[in-house]
């Protein structure tokens, strides 16, 4: 059973995360929606009306879920009973970096209830998420993704249809392997360059000049590597889910991925050196040039000082 042109009004908003927390305040500033929200730390949902999500199911017209990932995902709409207290014509949108696989067979099991299924994971970290200015991948029947459009459109300036669902989150997934392997190649490079006698800060400028230029050399070496801070506010945990779901698709492909699994294996080892649940993302840099007995930051300072 589907609800085409039926407005939605009433949103359940799950995980109020680094991304949820900003995103639901979005969804809450348009004044176009009812909004209750869940999180298992009750403290992030303190500045909205929170509702236990079972009971709040029933009368929601969308789920949104922005959860860790699929396994979260499962044990909330599976284990925890969510899904079969979503009400038939209702719509369930996950917004995490799920899994496709996942993906595709929790939406099998809403639409045997008559419950659309969308993944629609972001992009644009937690800088856009705070600016409402997120792109948006979207995956799932062009009726479900046309009545949660107005929904996405208070947190994204860019929706972007990817095809049924699943495509979404496979394209976030590949999508975050080829951050991931800027942030390598950005890191090796500049270690090198380091050890040539390079000022990595003059290597930088030069870089985002040139050919070689990527998102991390642009918008995260010089704010959260050559700093020495590592707080871009993606955590390195969710980083390696994300290049295992890439890498779990390219295995279902059988598409040879030598390069990945080189960034992937270099991941995995810098969470296991830190295994702080905040960790950053970034740290992948600082593991990568440690590995050549090189600081980026000290050699940039250093650097600086002329030394
Ligand atoms: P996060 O770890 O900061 O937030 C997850 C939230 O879910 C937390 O508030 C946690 O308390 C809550 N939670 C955990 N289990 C729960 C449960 N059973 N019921 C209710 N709430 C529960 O993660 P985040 O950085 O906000 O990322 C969320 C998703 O978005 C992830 O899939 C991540 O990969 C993806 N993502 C993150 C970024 C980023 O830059 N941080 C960017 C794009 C996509």
């Amino acid at each position: 059973m589907s609800e085409a042109g039926v407005p939605v009004s009433r949103v359940l908003f799950v995980g109020l995360g680094v991304m949820g927390l900003p995103m639901a305040r979005h969804v809450a500033a348009s004044g176009e929606f009812e909004l209750v929200v869940h999180d298992v730390d009750a403290g992030r949902a303190a500045e909205f009306v929170a509702a236990d999500p079972v009971a709040a199911a029933g009368s929601a017209d969308v789920v949104v879920l922005m959860l860790p990932g699929s396994d979260v995902v499962e044990r909330v709409l599976v284990g925890d009973g969510l899904l079969a207290a979503v009400r038939a014509g209702a719509v369930i949108v996950d917004m995490s970096s799920s899994r496709p696989a996942s993906t595709v067979a929790l939406a099998e099991r809403a639409a045997a209830r008559g419950v659309g299924y969308v993944d629609a994971p972001v992009s644009g970290g937690q800088v856009k998420a705070v600016s409402g200015e997120l792109s948006i991948m979207v995956g799932g029947a062009a009726e479900a993704v046309e009545r949660v459009r107005p929904l996405l459109e208070t947190m994204g300036t860019t929706i972007m249809p990817t095809g049924p669902v699943g495509s979404g989150h496979a394209v976030k997934a590949l999508n975050n392997l080829l951050s991931a392997i800027g942030i390598a190649g950005a890191a090796e490079v500049l270690t090198t360059g380091a050890k040539f006698g390079l000022d990595p800060k003059v290597m930088l400028d030069v870089i985002n000049a040139s050919t070689g230029r990527n998102q991390a050399t642009q918008v995260k070496f010089e704010p959260y590597v050559l700093s020495g801070t590592f707080d871009a506010g993606f955590a390195l945990r969710l980083m390696v889910k994300d290049l295992r779901t890439a890498l779990e698709i390219a295995e279902d492909t059988a598409t040879p991925t030598p390069v990945a699994h080189a960034v992937v294996e270099a991941a995995a080892a810098t969470l296991a050196a830190n295994q702080d649940p905040g960790a950053d993302h970034t740290l992948l840099a600082r593991w990568i040039a440690a590995n050549a007995g090189v600081d980026l930051h000290e050699a940039t300072q250093r650097a600086a000082k002329g030394a």
